[in-house]
Parts: structure tokens; C-alpha cells; sequence
């Protein structure tokens, strides 16, 4: 097998020193376990928190060990019986070739019903933060302004066609032109080019009416715009700042926290984070009706980026936290 292991804690953007590629033997199955072959590997932005050991929500990836990761797989042997071989399923198998895992945590996938990679995005751990962030958080009403950066990507994109579907506006905030103009295929109502130099006046544009709810991805130089344009009671999903994921030290200039808090108070906003695993209990089962529901008509669009073979997973993650990756990033691992 070959794997991914963080060799030593990132100082700043991952280098290949830090995540080193490795060749290995894995143990055989036990009873209740399946060795599996990893097909799709999930590349998401959380897992550069995993690499550093900072007090978080989840414990760090442990130095020497395999990067975790969704993983999308094909099962080889299963000695329980739980799986049959060939059965293709959903697990946690991280950056390697194949893995042993437990079988009661892998979920079985219908090639038949949806390409089995979107299992990583739109129907899977992505959309859900989307659906669960943004229902019960932001709570659009119809006719509510919602804006959302990291538009085109999985939370994003579904961030905006869901609120769409609520009968909301909705305002992407991506990165150059071709990015800004896939927000118009989504059905987006406008879409702002963070990366021009006239940002700021393009949201303000885009958002003649103010901002009701703002989905929170990205955090920056984009949240600072945002804020200026936040209406009484607005809503703030704060979901991931991945600005800042990368950053060895704390921004320059002026302390603003005591001017957002003003805000936050004058404004009666709304600013709530979350993880979406908090939600998933309650709301998985609405989750799948709902979004398998909208990608089989048409009223969620999901794009994904494939990138192939496990050595260009380390050149994929570090695009994801720059702003290289167009869609759902996915690494093909074997077919
Ligand atoms: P994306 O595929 O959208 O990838 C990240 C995108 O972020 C990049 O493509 C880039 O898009 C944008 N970006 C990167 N750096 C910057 C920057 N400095 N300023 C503005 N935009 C930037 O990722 P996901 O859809 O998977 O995740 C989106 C967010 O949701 C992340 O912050 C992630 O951590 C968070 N998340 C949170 C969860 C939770 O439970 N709270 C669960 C899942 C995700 P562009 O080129 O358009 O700028």
C-alpha cells in the first residue's frame, strides 16, 4: 500500500517534507473489519487544522501517522461478512491506496443512483454543512439577500442554490472571471470577483438592498467588506475562514474587534459557528430526501474537480488552500 503521512507539523502552507509518501504492508482483516481499495479520496479544507496541534473540535492527525480523509472505496475482503467483495462503500480510509476499516462505520453506495464520488460532496459531508448551516442558522426568507464566498465550491455552490430554492437572492463572492461566470450557470443572481481591485464596489452593487444572511467560508479581506453591508437581524453561518487557515501570525493593523463587536450589537446580528456533525442526527435523513431530491431535477448543480493518482494529492491540497481548485476536490486514487 501506499500512503500519506504527516511527517512533521506544517509551518504555514504544507511542504512534501511535512507530508511524506509512503510504501507499507497493511494487517489482514479481522472479523468486523473490511481491507478496502481506495477509489475517490476527499481533499477538504479542515484537514490543514488536523496537521497542526492547537486546541480544536477534533484531535490532530498524530506525526507519523496517515492524513486522514472521506474516502470512497471498493471493498476487497471482508471476513465478518458485512460486505460482500466489489461492494462499493463509504468510509474514512484517508490519503492512502487502501485501508482496513472498521465495517460498522462504512455506509454501502449505489453506483446506480448517483456517481459514486458525489457520496465526498454535493449528497455528502459538503452539502450537508450547506443544507445544515444554512436552514437552520441563516434561515433565509424569499426575497432575503444571501451572500456566500467560496462560491463555486461544494458548500458554497449548494450555499447558494439552496437559498435559490428558499426564494432567496442569492450573491456569490469566487475568485477571477471563469469562476464568477460558472455562479451564472448555478443560477446565482450576481456574482463578485474577490480578487479585483474593485471588489469592495462590486458587492456593493450586488447588494443593493443590504445583506440578510452571509454564509461564512472564508473570513479576510472579504469578511471585512461583508460586514459594512450586514442589515438589522442579519444572520451569519460561520462555517469555515479558510483565509486564514495557512497563517503563522495574526493580521496587521489596528485590533477591529472592538468595532465588530459595535457592529454585532447596533446591528442585532446574528453570528453563530458551527460543526456540521452537530446537526447530522437530526437532520440526515432530511438532508437526503431533500438534496437527492434537488440534483435529480436539476435545482442544485454540482461541479467537481478530479485530480489523478495519490503523488498529486499534496500539490492538490495546497491549490485548495489558494484557490486553485474549480468544484468539489476529489483525488481519483485507482479505478
Ligand atoms: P472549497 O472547494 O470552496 O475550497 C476552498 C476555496 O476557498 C478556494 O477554492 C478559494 O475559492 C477560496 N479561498 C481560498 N483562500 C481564500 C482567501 N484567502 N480568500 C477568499 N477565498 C479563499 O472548499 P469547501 O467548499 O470544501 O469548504 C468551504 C469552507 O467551508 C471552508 O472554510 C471549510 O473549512 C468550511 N467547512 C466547514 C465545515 C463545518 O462543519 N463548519 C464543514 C465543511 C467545510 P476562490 O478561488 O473562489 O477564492
Amino acid at each position: 500500500t501506499t500512503r500519506i503521512v504527516l511527517a512533521q507539523r506544517p509551518h504555514g502552507e504544507p511542504t512534501d517534507d511535512d507530508l511524506r509518501i509512503e510504501t507499507g504492508e497493511l494487517p489482514a482483516p479481522e472479523n468486523g473489519q473490511a481491507l478496502l481499495q481506495t477509489l475517490y479520496l476527499s481533499l477538504d479544507p479542515y484537514m490543514r487544522g488536523r496537521m497542526d496541534d492547537a486546541e480544536s473540535y477534533a484531535q490532530p492527525v498524530g506525526v507519523g501517522e496517515t492524513m486522514c480523509g472521506g474516502t470512497v472505496s471498493r471493498v476487497l475482503d471482508c471476513p465478518g461478512g458485512e460486505f460482500q467483495r466489489d461492494d462499493i462503500v463509504l468510509g474514512y480510509g484517508g490519503w492512502q491506496s487502501h485501508s482496513v476499516e472498521n465495517a460498522r462505520h462504512l455506509v454501502q453506495l449505489d453506483p446506480d443512483r448517483a456517481p459514486v464520488s458525489t457520496a465526498l460532496g454535493v449528497l455528502g459531508m459538503p452539502g450537508f454543512t450547506a443544507y445544515s448551516g444554512l436552514l437552520t442558522i441563516g434561515q433565509p426568507e424569499p426575497g432575503e439577500t444571501v451572500v456566500v464566498a467560496a462560491a463555486t465550491g461544494p458548500v458554497g455552490s449548494a450555499v447558494g442554490q439552496i437559498a435559490k430554492i428558499r426564494g432567496a437572492r442569492a450573491v456569490g463572492i469566487a475568485g477571477g472571471p471563469e469562476k464568477c461566470a460558472h455562479l451564472h450557470e448555478l443560477g446565482f443572481d450576481a456574482a463578485v470577483d474577490h480578487r479585483d481591485d474593485d471588489f469592495v464596489e462590486q458587492l456593493t452593487n450586488a447588494t443593493p438592498d443590504g445583506i440578510d444572511v452571509y454564509f461564512e467560508n472564508v473570513g479576510g479581506p472579504v469578511f471585512d467588506a461583508v460586514v459594512r453591508r450586514l442589515n438589522t437581524y442579519a444572520r451569519v453561518p460561520v462555517c469555515g475562514l479558510i483565509a486564514g487557515y495557512n497563517a503563522t501570525s495574526a493580521p496587521e493593523g489596528p485590533d477591529r474587534m472592538p468595532k465588530l463587536m459595535r457592529r454585532i450589537l447596533t446591528k442585532s446580528l446574528t453570528v453563530r459557528g458551527f460543526i456540521q456533525t452537530e446537526f447530522w442526527n437530526d437532520q440526515k435523513s432530511d438532508f437526503h430526501r431533500d438534496m437527492s431530491g434537488w440534483v435529480a431535477d436539476g435545482s442544485v448543480k454540482y461541479k467537481e474537480d478530479v485530480v489523478d493518482g495519490l503523488e498529486n494529492t499534496r500539490d492538490a491540497f495546497r491549490g485548495l488552500l489558494t484557490g486553485k481548485n474549480f468544484g468539489k476536490l476529489v483525488v481519483r486514487v485507482s479505478d
